[in-house]
């Protein structure tokens, strides 16, 4: 995508401004981010549903933005994907290679490949209606599989499933496309999934995308407050203040180190909820936080703590704890886990 803006209402709705991105063959790339901020646009306009306003977009060497999507070999499954209910499974899966004149041999002999593929052999001469929704979602991504697309579109497929069949088929999704090795462009506003399935994100806010970077990478160096205030669950927590030197002082009379940067005098200090630990009682050196605690969550597999420091929740996610809501307590971490970010919530150190 070569700088793809799609503006809707005469101008009005920016959907996507100024996309710039280059997908690699084979990949798995996902577009991550909140609700209307133009991942389905975005898709829509790879798959020549909707028509760029202004850019260009390639596959490979070839200009496709002006193209049919029947001329540009993609498959796509949305999340409210149709079976026809009329059609066994085999009928399904089978009707794009029927509407493409494959002769019957090989349909058939394709329709068995994909269903094993997918799982699904059992189902095949079972109606839509008779099978389980896991196996509906299955279907609906054979019939999309075997036309064999040479770009394979997805948005947010997984999200009419319930909880345990998400897990499963979020697994099953991305073995079938590294098998399949097909370039696939995936839409989701949930971050694990995009984390366990991407091979690279692309972080989309207000029609832009903010950050393109491998998961662990996008966790590791969130490059805006924005994107490290998207990350994370819970997400990164930022503490605003003034930098002088080494330390930076915030609101209610704390203060905070930071690595010295002559970046900006205002900045912000993050610090993942994992980084953090919660300890009784008054601060003990300038180099800590006081708070109230407000909440204490068990997680089972963690305990979060809510606390209120001069007005701002921060999340300190720990193995156990002994504080109680209402205790004062004093929060640390280590100098080296914190993020600094400018003034204008670029990434510094
Ligand atoms: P969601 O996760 O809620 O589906 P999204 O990130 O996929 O959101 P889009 O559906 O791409 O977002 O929408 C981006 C913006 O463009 C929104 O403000 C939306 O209202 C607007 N938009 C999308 N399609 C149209 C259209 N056909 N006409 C007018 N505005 C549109």
């Amino acid at each position: 995508m070569r700088s793809v803006s799609k503006y809707f209402d005469g101008g009005d709705t920016v959907a996507n401004y100024k996309l710039d991105l280059e997908i690699n063959d084979g990949e798995f790339l996902v577009f991550l981010g909140p609700s209307g901020c133009g991942k389905t646009t975005a898709l829509r306009m790879i798959a020549g549903l909707e028509t760029p306003s202004d850019g260009e977009i390639h596959f490979d060497d070839e200009r496709v933005d002006g193209k049919q999507p029947a001329d540009r070999n993609v498959a796509m499954v949305f999340q409210n994907y149709a079976l026809y209910p009329h059609m066994t499974v085999r009928e399904n899966i089978e009707y794009p290679l029927k509407i493409q004149g494959v002769p019957p041999e090989e349909r058939d002999e394709r329709v068995a490949e994909t269903a094993e593929l997918l799982h699904i052999e059992e189902e095949l001469d079972s109606d839509p209606a008779e099978i389980s929704g896991g196996q509906r979602q299955r279907t609906a991504l054979a019939r999309a599989i075997i036309r064999e697309p040479s770009v394979f579109l997805l948005d947010e497929p997984l999200s009419n499933l319930d909880a345990k069949l998400r897990l499963e088929m979020r697994s099953e999704l991305k073995r079938i496309q590294s098998e399949l090795g097909i370039t696939t462009v995936y839409v989701t506003h949930n971050q694990e999934e995009a984390m366990s399935m991407g091979d690279r994100i692309a972080v989309m806010n207000e029609g832009t995308i903010r950050q393109v970077a491998k998961p662990e990478e996008l966790y590791e160096r969130p490059r805006t407050t924005w994107v490290a205030n998207f990350i994370g669950s819970p997400p990164m927590n930022l503490f605003e203040g003034t930098q002088e030197d080494d330390t930076v002082d915030l609101a209610g009379g704390n203060a905070i180190p930071a690595r010295n940067t002559a970046a900006s005098e205002t900045v912000s200090v993050g610090v993942r909820p994992e980084d953090m630990s919660v300890t009784p009682g008054p601060p003990e050196t300038d180099w800590t936080i006081g708070g109230t605690v407000e909440t204490v969550e068990p997680l089972g597999e963690y305990v979060l703590v809510n606390v209120d420091v001069a007005g701002e929740l921060v999340n300190v996610k720990v193995p156990s704890t002994e504080v109680d809501p209402g205790q004062q307590v004093h929060l640390t971490f280590e100098p080296e886990d914190a993020y600094l970010y400018d003034g204008d919530g670029e990434l510094v150190a």
